[in-house]
């Protein structure tokens, strides 16, 4: 399939999302941190009610207070959550050779480590679907500003990723979240408006750019951890 991206993007994120679901069923996964707007796309998905896969990756150094918002959103929306891990030979085969924290050494050991963790579970994960949906905003920091709503993904081929929030605002997530009561991970209301790893996050500062708290040791060019990539033009 073709697709004309462009024609996509006066589409609303239900629009976008019930789209998915009528184009693809449940070979369209929403790709889930339980970030804000992941929670946002997550009621959404629970409302239109349709077959959408939800799935999300358990890198072994998560916060606990994510975990608790997961097992939340099993019970408040019952929905499945497919969770993926890595590959367990090549976790103990970092730690033996680099220890717990070679992440902080040098953007390549963080590298590594996020390809281990994050990754190749990811690609397991999409090689099972066809279309991934995110929550990828515009205004998240320098590596987003540019992101269609819907785009063949090239990092990710035949997939096609989908992100129905692209365009909205920090304070249209929180309206959408206030407005219709949707649980959020706790970190959020200690200075932490985007969610990773836990020894990889750190609380922002008033003023500060809401990506500050992730890797903040390094430059702000280099964080992504893989999973988004940008977009070619
Ligand atoms: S965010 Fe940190 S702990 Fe998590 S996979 Fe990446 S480097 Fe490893």
């Amino acid at each position: 399939m073709t697709l004309q991206t462009k024609d996509f993007e006066a589409k609303s994120p239900e629009e976008l999302l019930r789209w998915s679901m009528d184009q693809y069923g449940d070979k369209a996964g929403l790709a889930s941190s339980f970030g804000m707007e992941d929670m946002v796309l997550i009621d959404m998905i629970a409302k239109l009610n349709g077959p959408l896969t939800i799935f999300t990756l358990d890198t072994g150094r998560l916060h606990e207070e994510t975990y608790e918002l997961m097992d939340r959103v099993r019970s408040k929306y019952g929905l499945e959550i497919k969770t993926y891990f890595p590959d367990r030979n090549k976790v103990e085969n970092l730690v033996r050779e680099k220890g717990f924290f070679s992440f902080r050494e040098s953007v390549d050991n963080r590298k590594e480590c996020c390809y281990i963790r994050k990754v190749e579970p990811l690609n397991r994960a999409l090689g099972e679907l066809k279309a991934w949906i995110t929550g990828l905003r515009r205004s998240q920091g320098v590596t987003r500003t540019d992101i269609p709503k819907v785009l063949e993904d090239a990092d990710h081929p035949p997939l096609i990723k989908i992100n129905p929030l692209a365009e909205w605002s920090e304070e249209q997530v929180m309206n959408y979240i206030i407005e219709n009561n949707v649980p959020i991970n706790i970190l959020h209301k200690r200075n932490y408006p985007s969610i990773g790893c836990a020894p990889c996050t750190r609380p922002v500062e008033h003023g500060e750019d809401i990506r500050a708290g992730r890797w903040w040791w390094e430059n702000p060019e280099h964080k992504e951890c893989g999973l988004h990539n940008r977009p070619a033009h």
